[in-house]
């Protein structure tokens, strides 16, 4: 219960109004370490709760002292815009019975514009690196006063390139000030971000990112050649059960072909990438979230702070390029608890990304074909004649059952030494949950 951690009453009664009744794991760990004030470095993944584990304790900090005159009080530095916007709501919505105000500042907006929105002194600053650093430099964002520093989905600020940005804001905040960095990965490569921003902080393990939410089911099919891929797609487009799907390319010209492929086959579909400019990306997530469009076709820049309710199928159309990145991108699907599945098409340039993950996250996808669409690819040479994969023992697979069962749940395979299995292992599955048998 939230009431155990004995929040402002204004808080609590935004949670009693959004009916958030148990705090997830996340929160559980976090929410009473911070209320003391600690230096935190969280690992947690994406959609297990992580925003309401900073903002909850920030916010009650904000209200137990009262302080008119001072300039921002807390900073809050995220990777994309779509995180940046996700994470002012969920401020908003736990801030309704305050007068707590927040602002954004990201890239892609106007910098006057946001020039006028800090001179307003909003409590709370919620923005990307690079464009915080312009702001800073044109001497419009005051830090001087910030008392809580959040680093959100810290490993992807890194991976970004936003390291010397995020460093040089921190320095600018008050020694004495709190510092709570959240990241997806509990790598070593944060090493030097959090010697230099936090102080004696407390580490919590909620969720190394290996354990990922257990009701997304992982398939894998293989596919020729980009022309089969688009056809296994359509198929499961046509076939799947699902409320709303999400494809992602590693290219935005990849996202634009495919979306015009979608386009031609009668689906209504919308693209979201990099070279997208702001209004366009709103409008794509507006009408993914009111359900006038089911299906967005997107590159990774779409795949972090994307919280779309009823997103339940996420296609690799194209396989991401590390560990980090697959699951961030079938983090979009399965949020709060709901199910989801997940496909990765898998081709020759595909197929050593796909090992990589699969021993990163020390699992087995399970292989998947569709009767239909079977193609020749069966993976590498050399792991057909030896007859042997990965490590792990061969199992008979029924061919009738391959694809036509999917996982609900599965045990992480015992750790692979080397590629992964082409073996549809049921070891350890769970009972189906699919809503509806696919129709292979
Ligand atoms: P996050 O990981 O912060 O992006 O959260 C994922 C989704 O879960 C968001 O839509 C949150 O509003 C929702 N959520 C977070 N914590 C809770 C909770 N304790 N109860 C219900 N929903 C929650």
């Amino acid at each position: 219960m939230f009431a155990q951690f004995a929040l402002h009453e204004r808080l609590l009664k935004a949670l009693e109004t959004l009916s958030f009744t148990e705090p997830t794991a996340v929160q559980a760990a976090a929410i009473p370490k911070a209320l003391e004030g600690r230096d935190l470095r969280v690992t947690a993944q994406t959609g297990s709760g992580k925003t309401a584990a900073f903002v909850l304790p920030l916010l009650h900090r904000l209200l137990s002292e009262d302080k008119p005159k001072s300039g921002a009080r807390a900073l809050i530095m995220l990777p994309t815009r779509e995180l940046a916007l996700q994470t002012l709501k969920e401020v908003e919505r736990f801030a309704q019975f305050t007068f707590i105000k927040a602002c954004l500042i990201t890239g892609g907006e106007d910098f006057k514009v946001q020039g006028a929105r800090l001179r307003k002194n909003p409590e709370i600053i919620i923005g990307t690196p690079g464009r915080l650093n312009e702001q800073f430099n044109a001497g419009n964002l005051p830090l001087g006063d910030v008392e809580v520093l959040v680093l959100d989905e810290a490993d992807r600020m890194l991976d970004m390139g936003f390291s010397e940005d995020v460093l040089k804001l921190a320095a600018q905040c008050p020694a004495q000030r709190q510092t709570l960095l959240f990241s997806a990965t509990a790598g070593s490569g944060l090493r030097e971000m959090v010697e230099q921003v936090l102080r004696e902080p407390e580490t919590l393990m909620l969720n190394r990112v290996s354990e990922l939410n257990e009701d997304i089911r992982q398939q894998v099919i293989l596919a020729d050649d980009n022309a089969h891929k688009e056809a296994i797609l359509q198929w499961l487009l046509e076939n799947e059960t699902y409320e709303k799907a999400i494809v992602f390319t590693n290219t935005r010209i990849q996202a634009d072909r495919l979306t015009g492929r979608l386009i031609a086959a009668g689906h209504k579909v919308f693209v979201l990438h990099g070279e997208k400019d702001q209004k366009d990306r709103k409008l794509a997530i507006e009408r993914l979230k009111q359900g006038a469009v089911k299906i967005l076709v997107a590159t990774d820049v779409a795949a972090r702070g994307l919280d779309v309710d009823g997103l339940d199928l996420v296609v690799n159309f194209d396989m991401p390029r590390k560990g980090d990145e697959y699951v961030h991108r079938i983090g979009r699907t399965g949020r709060a608890g709901a199910s989801g599945l997940a496909v990765s098409l898998v081709g020759h340039g595909d197929w050593n990304l796909m090992s990589s993950i699969e021993r990163y996250l020390k699992l087995r996808f399970e292989t998947r074909t569709i009767k239909e669409l079977k193609g020749s690819y069966k993976g590498p040479k050399k792991l057909k004649a030896s007859g042997k994969a990965a490590g792990v023992k061969k199992k008979k697979a029924d061919p009738k059952k391959a694809g036509a069962k999917p996982a609900a749940k599965r045990k992480p395979a015992a750790k692979p030494k080397t590629g992964p299995s082409q073996v549809v292992s049921q070891d350890g599955l769970a009972p189906l949950k699919r809503k509806k048998p696919a129709a292979e």
